[in-house]
């Protein structure tokens, strides 16, 4: 029997479902000043040095629009295995790892399950557990950083899925190979591990988080990359995940069937093809991180320090007479925007990008004019 149809007074407009109602839409990072004003943007951690010109030209040529592209990317997956030694099989492309991390959320927790990840991380997680009906669990951090101990002690009967992003965003704190095994190790089998290593291609190679081999030796790990940071393709929207075969399965019957856009899939196979481009961008980035770090800590007697990053960012914390909110509003009156972080309680840190070494300069000179002026 079909239920009648009734009409409902209270109830005039479709309603939102409760758990949609609890969201606090995703907050992008700024490219203008409140006067609309267009500024040196290091709010987004994108690559300042842009993208490989080889992945230009390829976006120029070679697509017909009025197809649907390849769903399954069959071209740049097989390029990512081979980049990473995973078999294509076990490797799905999203749009963009937010996506992907997304549908991680949806695919294995639902309403009366828990999703847990910790305090000061990826803000997209929230949304992302919210979204499916999930309980967001927050676990206390260490100094900006992951405690193991304290995030494995929420682990429960109910929890699903846990988000790490390594290195973290908006922290840039890094979580070791040990450390991040001794994490999934004190994981049941039931939770999944959801490692987002959207900067993993800023780390050092002999530094690597192991994160690729625990997806490829245990069934709960999936690990999701992205082409919006060290590849510079921010605006093709293109991410990848890899984990055991069920994982990516469970991915591939939820995600868009045409997620990735032909001129997407063509520009970032040709990315994948130059890995010279990425490992340009790692190194300009560490020694720019590395004289920014120190022009920081020059101001320690001003308040001022900075959170230990392997990131394209560094969380600058202000804990003296120079407020994070002064020093956003000066940086942003010299031409830089930032990013300050109330929302993400974080109302005394501004995350800044890393950019070319000029702007860096820059933003260094006014913090320090800032500091000294301040009272
Ligand atoms: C930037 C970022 C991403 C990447 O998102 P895309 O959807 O791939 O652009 C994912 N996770 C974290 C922590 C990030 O900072």
């Amino acid at each position: 029997m079909r239920p009648p149809v009734t009409e409902s007074p209270s109830n005039p407009q479709p309603e939102m479902k409760p758990w949609i109602a609890a969201i606090h839409a995703y907050v992008p990072g700024k490219s203008a000043g409140e006067d609309g004003r267009p500024l040196v943007k290091l709010s987004a951690n994108e690559n300042p040095l842009g993208t490989s010109p080889g992945a230009l030209a390829a976006r120029g040529q070679a697509v017909v629009p009025s197809l649907y592209p390849d769903p399954d990317s069959t071209d740049l997956r097989a390029a990512l295995g081979k980049l990473h030694g995973i078999d294509p099989a076990r490797i799905v492309c999203g749009t963009g790892s937010g996506e992907l991390l997304t549908l991680a959320a949806s695919a294995f927790a639902g309403p009366g399950d828990e999703v847990l990840y910790v305090r000061y991380g990826f803000s997209l997680y929230e949304i992302a557990a919210r979204r499916c009906g999930a309980t967001p669990v927050v676990a206390p951090d260490a100094d900006y950083g992951t405690d193991v101990e304290a995030l494995l002690a929420l682990v429960n009967a109910r929890t699903r899925v846990v988000f790490i992003a390594n290195p973290n965003n908006p922290t840039g704190r890094f979580m070791t190979r040990a450390e991040l095994a001794r994490l999934h190790a004190g994981l049941p089998a039931y939770v999944l591990l959801a490692l987002d290593q959207a900067y993993a291609e800023y780390v050092m190679p002999e530094d690597d988080d192991g994160g690729l081999d625990l997806a490829a030796e245990h069934t709960n790990v999936l690990v999701t990359r992205t082409f919006s940071k060290a590849y510079g393709l921010a605006g093709e929207r293109v991410g990848w995940g890899t984990g055991a075969p069920a994982l990516i399965a469970a991915l591939n019957r939820i995600r868009g069937p045409f997620n990735v856009g032909n001129v997407a899939q063509a520009t970032t196979l040709a990315a994948v093809e130059d890995q010279a481009f990425v490992a340009m961008s790692r190194r300009h980035n560490a020694a720019e991180r590395a004289r920014f770090v120190a022009a920081i800590e020059a101001l320690g007697n001003h308040g001022l320090r900075a959170v230990p990053s392997e990131a394209n960012f560094v969380l600058v914390l202000f804990e003296g007479k120079l407020s994070a909110e002064a020093a956003y509003k000066g940086l942003a009156e010299r031409g830089y925007i930032t990013r300050w972080l109330p929302g993400q309680d974080l109302p005394h840190g501004l995350r800044i990008t890393i950019g070319t070494r000029e702007h860096m300069d820059d933003v260094a000179d006014a913090l320090r004019a800032l500091a000294e002026g301040a009272r």
